[in-house]
């Protein structure tokens, strides 16, 4: 069986709502998304290596992207009160990165180390950050946002087919694994 199969077979028992293909050389990065990352709205610019200019230039990122063949790309659903459920926005949050390990395990175990995922947040790990003085404690288990690196979220599930959005009163989050078929 294919990664692929493999990987849309057990998409439910990781917890997943929603998943889809692209080949890594059709992503693309927006100088927009990295300028609203420097506008800094989430207090995470320049605190870590997982978020910007740490993850490095747009021209870096778009290369470690397309070094990979495929990116598997996931998504999660949750549901709100309302549209101002902030709470529920952050539990769903949280339960979106309890999955994270879990499909970067499976992944692990049929390919190996040599992936990469990017998911919803800046590293918040370590007490104080190494960074930008020294490396980073933990870079396998780093995850920076998708956004840090430049990708229009909207535009990839276009690409992929999972749904940005699944409708009022819920929440999605989505991160992607690169890898190499
Ligand atoms: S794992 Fe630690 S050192 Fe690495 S980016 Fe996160 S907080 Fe910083």
């Amino acid at each position: 069986m294919s990664i692929r199969e493999e990987a849309l077979n057990s998409a439910a028992e990781l917890g997943i709502y929603e998943c889809g293909f692209l080949a890594a050389s059709e992503i693309d990065v927006s100088p927009e998304v990295r300028r609203l990352c420097e506008q800094n709205a989430c207090g995470a610019y320049g605190k870590s290596w997982a978020c910007p200019p740490g993850v490095g230039t747009l021209e870096e990122c778009l290369k470690r992207m397309r070094a990979f063949t495929t990116v598997f790309h996931f998504s999660t659903r949750h549901e709100l009160e309302d549209s101002y459920d902030f709470e529920g926005m952050m539990a769903g949050k949280q339960a979106h990165e309890a999955i994270v390990p879990r499909v970067r395990a499976f992944f692990r175990e049929r390919l190996g180390d040599g992936i990469m995922l990017l998911s919803t947040e800046g590293c918040r790990r370590c007490k104080t950050c190494t960074y930008p003085d020294a490396p980073c404690r933990f870079p396998a288990d780093l995850h920076p946002s998708i956004e840090s690196y430049g990708v229009q979220v909207n535009e990839l599930a276009q690409k992929t087919g999972v749904k940005y959005h699944n409708g009022k009163n819920t929440v999605t989050y989505h991160s992607c694994v690169f890898f190499n078929e």
